[in-house]
C-alpha cells in the first residue's frame, strides 16, 4: 500500500518532534538494518519513524490530530525493498557456496553492505555468487513472507534461529532461502533487477562486501559507463584496451620525468657556466621559477666553477651557500642578522635558507647582504 486513510490515536513531544501514533501504517519503522520510510501525513512531511515497545511512532515538525491520510515515499521505499531482497539472496548464495555466513547487514544511502564470516574472498568467488545471484534474479521466484509458532520453527531450513521467543515472521525466497526478518521486501526476485558486488575488504577478521541492487546498480552502471565512453573519445583506443593504454600513458611519463629532470640537471650546469663567465662573487641571482632544490643544484654548480659566495632570491625565500673557508658562517648570518629583521631559517656554516613572509624585511636583508658580503 502507498497511501492510507486512518485514525490518529495518540501524540506526544520529543527532542525530535512530535510523535504520532496511527490506529494502522504503512511506514516501516528503523529495525533489522533497515531504515525507517520516508513520506506524509495529512501533508506533512514525516522526520522519523520508529518502534518502542511494540509501538510505532510517527515523527512530524508539526502537532496533528483527528484522521490521518497517510501518503508513502515510494520510490525510497522500492529501493529499500530491491536492497534487503538483494540481501537476502546475496547472503544465500554465499552461504550456499561457500558456507560463509552474513553476521550483519548496512543499508545505507549509498551502498550496502554485509559482513561475511571469512577472513578473505577470492575474485572468482565474488564472481561466482554474483553470477548466480543474478541467475535466482532472472529466475523470477517469489518472496513469501509468513509467521512461524515457536513450535512451528523447525518446519522450514532456517539458516539461523533467533534468540527471540514467540512467533517469528518470516521471508522465503521461494524454496531458496528462509530467512527470519521484518523487513519490507519485493514481490519477486526479478524485482530485485540486478546485484552487483562493487568492493570488499577486510573487517574484524571477517569480510565486508559492499554491493548494489536495482535502481542503485543501474544509476552506478550509467556512471561508469559515462567515465569509459569519455576515456575512449579522449584516449582514441576501445574500450578493451582502455586499461593497457593509460598503464603504458603512466609509464611513459614516468620516463618523461626522468628526462626533464636530466635535461633540468644539464641547463643549471650551463647556467652556472654563463653567471660564472660574466660575474664575479658575491653571486645574486633571481629566479622566480626555480624550486628549492634547483636553486640548491645552481648554487653548487657555480661553487664547482668559483669560488665566493651565492645568494638566490625565489619570491621571499633566499638559498645562501659558499665555499670560502671558516671565516663566514652562514647559518650564523641568518640568526644574528636575518632573524631581527623577521627572517624565519637557519642552515650550516656553508648553507642556509631565510624565509620572509613580509617584503619590507626581506628588501633590507638582501641590501645588507649585498654590503656585508662585498666587504669580504
Ligand atoms: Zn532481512
Amino acid at each position: 500500500m502507498q497511501e492510507l486513510e486512518t485514525q490518529i490515536i495518540s501524540s506526544c513531544q520529543d527532542a525530535e518532534g512530535h510523535c504520532i501514533v496511527l490506529e494502522e501504517t504503512i511506514f516501516y519503522p528503523t529495525g533489522g538494518g533497515q531504515p525507517h520510510d520516508l513520506g506524509s501525513i495529512n501533508g506533512v512531511p514525516l522526520i522519523d519513524v520508529f518502534e518502542q515497545d511494540g509501538v510505532i511512532f510517527h515523527v512530524l515538525p508539526q502537532p496533528l490530530e483527528g484522521k490521518a491520510f497517510c501518503v508513502l515515499d515510494w520510490n525510497r521505499r522500492l529501493d529499500h525493498m530491491q536492497q534487503h531482497s538483494g540481501q537476502h539472496l546475496l547472503s544465500a548464495v554465499f552461504e550456499d557456496e561457500y558456507g560463509y555466513r552474513t553476521e550483519s547487514f548496512h543499508l545505507g544511502e549509498e551502498y550496502c553492505s554485509i559482513d561475511i564470516g571469512t577472513p578473505s574472498v577470492s575474485s572468482q568467488e565474488k564472481s561466482a555468487v554474483e553470477t548466480r545471484a543474478n541467475q535466482v534474479i532472472f529466475a523470477n521466484l517469489p518472496l513469501l513472507t509468513y509467521t512461524l509458532s515457536p513450535k512451528q520453527h523447525t518446519s522450514v531450513p532456517l539458516r539461523k534461529i533467533p534468540d527471540l521467543e514467540g512467533d517469528l515472521r518470516i521471508v522465503e525466497i521461494k524454496g531458496f532461502d528462509y530467512s527470519p526478518c521484518s523487513g519490507t521486501h519485493v514481490k519477486s526476485t526479478g524485482q530485485i533487477g540486478l546485484v552487483k558486488i562493487i568492493r570488499w575488504e577486510k573487517y574484524k577478521g571477517m569480510t565486508r562486501v559492499y554491493f548494489l541492487c536495482g535502481d542503485r546498480a543501474l544509476r552506478d552502471y550509467g556512471r561508469k559507463h559515462e567515465i569509459c565512453t569519455n576515456l575512449v573519445g579522449l584516449l582514441a583506443v576501445p574500450e578493451t584496451e582502455l586499461h593497457s593504454r593509460i598503464a603504458l600513458e603512466i609509464e611513459r611519463r614516468h620516463e618523461l620525468a626522468g628526462q626533464v629532470e636530466a635535461l633540468k640537471a644539464e641547463l643549471i650546469g650551463y647556467r652556472a657556466q654563463e653567471i660564472v663567465e660574466q660575474g664575479n662573487s658575491p653571486f645574486f641571482i633571481e629566479d622566480s621559477t626555480a624550486s628549492i632544490e634547483e636553486a640548491q643544484q645552481l648554487a653548487r654548480s657555480i661553487l664547482n666553477l668559483a669560488n665566493g659566495t651565492v645568494v638566490i632570491k625565489i619570491d621571499q625565500r633566499l638559498v645562501l651557500a659558499h665555499n670560502q673557508g671558516k671565516d663566514l658562517h652562514l647559518g650564523q648570518l641568518i640568526k644574528e642578522q636575518a632573524q631581527p629583521l623577521g627572517g624565519r631559517g637557519g642552515g650550516s656554516p656553508t648553507g642556509a635558507q631565510v624565509f620572509f613572509p613580509d617584503g619590507a624585511g626581506l628588501a633590507d636583508f638582501w641590501s645588507l647582504l649585498q654590503t656585508l658580503l662585498k666587504s669580504d
